[in-house]
């Protein structure tokens, strides 16, 4: 597998449906003029055995996303996030020496039980090794922003000597240092117009 992996829009994969899934809507902030939501949050359309309320008018944020169990295959089948506890999203990144737009993931342990997810540690290694941007997202406490670090240096030697155990001991430090680290208040502003 190579970064082109990444590039532009893999689609979904087959067989990978949402079914009773709903992290997103938890963990997704949306800031529409429709709905506000920060992220921890479950949203207010969200009701239990129905899913979304508004699905047919649902707002752009939650039109347009989906998450990377859903839309790359090299991602573990058995990373559903709902049941994995484990959340990858697509992360664009421009190169501030070149300018060139580059794909990467954003990797949310939702909990601590994310870190003995299956699967989990071969689907970070798959990515390090083909050199696409990994990043730990670590979100705030409900309602206030997330931290975000990118690991590839810090777990590269754990991949090269296939130590899945220091991999996991890598993430596991990565997340305690982003949980202690500085989050704010999410402050939603309404787009003009
Ligand atoms: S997190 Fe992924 S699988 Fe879960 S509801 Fe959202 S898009 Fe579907
Ligand atoms: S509007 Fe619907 S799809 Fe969007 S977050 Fe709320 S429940 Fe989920």
């Amino acid at each position: 597998m190579s970064a082109e992996a990444l590039q532009g829009d893999p689609g979904l994969v087959p067989g990978r449906e949402c079914g009773t899934c709903h992290v997103c809507c938890v963990s997704l902030t949306i800031n529409e003029p429709g709905l506000q939501k920060p992220q921890g949050y479950r949203c207010r359309n969200l009701q239990p055995g129905q899913g979304c309320t508004i699905y047919a008018t649902r707002p752009p944020t939650c039109r347009e996303f989906e998450c990377g169990w859903r839309k790359l295959k090299w991602v573990r089948e058995s990373l559903r996030p709902d049941k994995s506890a484990v959340l990858i999203k697509l992360h664009a990144e421009i190169s501030k020496t070149t300018g060139q737009h580059s794909m990467g993931i954003a990797v949310t342990l939702l909990d601590a039980s994310a870190l003995k997810a299956e699967g989990l540690a071969e689907t970070v290694a798959a990515a390090v090794a083909a050199d696409i941007p990994v990043y730990l997202h670590v979100p705030g406490p409900p309602g206030y922003t997330a931290s975000q670090a990118k690991v590839n240096d810090a777990l590269r030697h754990a991949v090269v000597t296939k130590d899945k155990a220091a991999l996991l001991g890598i993430l596991k430090l990565a997340r305690a240092k982003g949980m202690a680290g500085k989050h704010v208040p999410i402050v939603m502003k309404p787009p003009a117009g």
